[in-house]
């Protein structure tokens, strides 16, 4: 059955065409899709967190194109389990065009002298530390590849796996949109991937480490982000402006 995409912003002419050429694509598909074929979207780049879901994203792409850009945000302070599960995957899988990403010192020192701003202001912290320097490594590309998932929460429960970033005017993809915690769970054991050393402990998203907790029985695999206030989302990832329907 074909699809129709609505637009509700400003959606780039081409996108109903480009959404059609990979609509029927299985997931390793179009992750080769993605990082084969610069006709199709242009030069294109992950972006991984090497939280507790990482391992899949990058397994897949290492199974395809070991050597596509991607990139880690460090923004000083991830957990030092974080930082060695990095370097364990980046190792393990072969991947060898891992790039770590952050902010100048001195625009550290001049926006966040103390270091506090994540406890004052998290939005500012975050749009600072994650936000900036990704816009800026993401110059020379014309899409990003994300890991989130629908089932994360409710605020990620429209994804699509082909987005128009619309802050950053470019692609986003999301291969993994429409993939179960037991599809993960599934791909992991399979492929014998090694979990995030804080997996076992509860801590089903890894974020920084002041605005990360565990998460109970029952929870959202993101209710340990910023727990305890409104904030849901680092403001990387926005709602798209498209809504897909089925046509007869
Ligand atoms: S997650 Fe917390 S520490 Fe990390 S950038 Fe955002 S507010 Fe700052």
């Amino acid at each position: 059955m074909p699809l129709s995409v609505i637009p509700q912003g400003n959606l780039p002419a081409e996108f109903s065409q480009r959404y059609q050429a990979v609509s029927g694509l299985s997931t390793i598909d179009f992750i080769e899709t993605l990082f084969g074929d610069e006709a199709l979207f242009g030069p294109v780049a992950a972006v991984s967190s090497f939280g507790a879901e990482s391992a899949v994203l990058l397994h897949l792409i290492a199974s395809v194109a070991p050597d596509a850009p991607v990139l880690f945000i460090d923004t000083g302070f991830h957990f030092s389990e974080t930082l060695r599960y990095r370097d364990q995957l980046v190792s393990q899988f072969g991947l060898s065009s891992v790039k770590t990403i952050q902010l100048d010192p001195l625009s550290e020192k001049r926006s966040d002298p103390s270091g506090k701003l994540h406890a004052i202001d998290p939005d500012a912290c975050c749009a600072l530390r994650k936000l900036s320097v990704l816009q800026r490594a993401l110059t020379p590309y014309s899409g990003w590849v994300a890991g989130q998932k629908r089932f994360h929460s409710h605020e990620r429960s429209r994804i699509d796996r082909l987005e128009w970033d619309a802050d950053q005017s470019k692609w986003k993809f999301n291969p993994l949109a429409d993939w179960s915690a037991s599809d993960l769970m599934r791909y992991q054991t399979q492929h014998q991937l090694p979990a995030h050393p804080l997996a076992a402990a509860g801590f089903t998203s890894i974020g920084c480490a002041p605005c990360t907790t565990a998460v109970g029985v029952g929870e959202d695999v993101r209710a340990g982000r910023w727990r305890g206030t409104q904030k849901r989302e680092c403001g990387l990832h926005r709602p798209a402006d498209l809504i897909v329907v089925s046509g007869s």
